[in-house]
């Protein structure tokens, strides 16, 4: 079976072992690279479909490595996952900010990486068989964008304007995080006098909504939500 191809940059030869050996064993194609200079060219001659990026490097740093493959067209629609430093989530809001798909924190077990392996790859499958106005039915859930109607098991549920815009946005994107200043751009407008917390009211409204299905709003703590479809729970 043919697999995807992943472009691994890690200067960390312990990590970088690590996570070859597990990508390898999955049937990945792996090429790796030790430092940003080389992992851009990699990146550019592999055209991967997918990058597994360390944000500590030696000379190019991971976020300008993330912030030139995404201006650069040939590039740009190949998804990336970051590896950051515990902790550091100002460097995850800086990554997504700059155009990454998602994230694993260091220490991260095999496990966890795969299933974000995974669920990016599925994700970028996904997007090419969706269309903008149409249904999206994650089992029980079904939210009707033409309509401005979700249902929880059958029963229509009543969800204002802009709870309706948030969990649309959320689940068109499964597994994709969202930061809060996203949404608020995205939902409310650039010019809507709004703080965090408005987000965080709005999502506790659609999870009370949601009832059974409350889980697939995730909150990625300090940085911001998750759509996580209830069969999906790999991690
Ligand atoms: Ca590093």
């Amino acid at each position: 079976m043919a697999r995807e191809s992943i472009v691994i940059v890690e200067d960390e030869p312990d990590i970088r072992e690590v996570i070859e050996y597990n990508l390898s064993r999955e049937g990945y194609k792996v090429t790796s690279s030790g430092d940003g200079q080389s992992g851009l060219e990699t990146v550019r001659k592999e055209a991967p479909d997918l990058v597994v990026l360390d944000l500590m490097l030696p000379g190019v740093d991971g976020i300008e490595i993330c912030r030139r493959l995404k201006a650069d067209p040939l590039t740009r629609g190949i998804p990336i996952i970051m590896v950051t430093a515990k902790g550091e989530e100002s460097d995850v809001v800086l990554g997504l900010g700059v155009g990454a798909d998602d994230y694993v924190s260091k220490p991260f077990s095999p496990k966890a990486l795969m299933a974000r392996v995974k669920a990016v790859l599925r994700r970028g499958s996904l997007k090419e068989e969706r269309g903008a106005g149409e249904r999206l039915v994650y089992g029980g859930l079904a939210i009707d964008a033409a309509r401005h109607e979700v249902r929880v098991d059958g029963k229509s549920e009543e969800f204002t304007a802009t709870e309706f815009r948030l969990l649309h946005i959320l689940a068109s994107n499964p597994e994709r995080v969202f930061t809060r200043d996203h949404l608020i751009r995205r939902v409310i407008g650039e010019h809507a006098i709004v703080n965090d917390r408005n987000i965080d009211v709005h999502v506790r409204a659609i999870r009370k909504k949601l009832g059974p299905y409350r889980e697939v709003v995730r909150t990625m703590r300090g940085v911001g939500y998750r759509f996580r479809p209830l069969e999906e729970s790999e991690e």
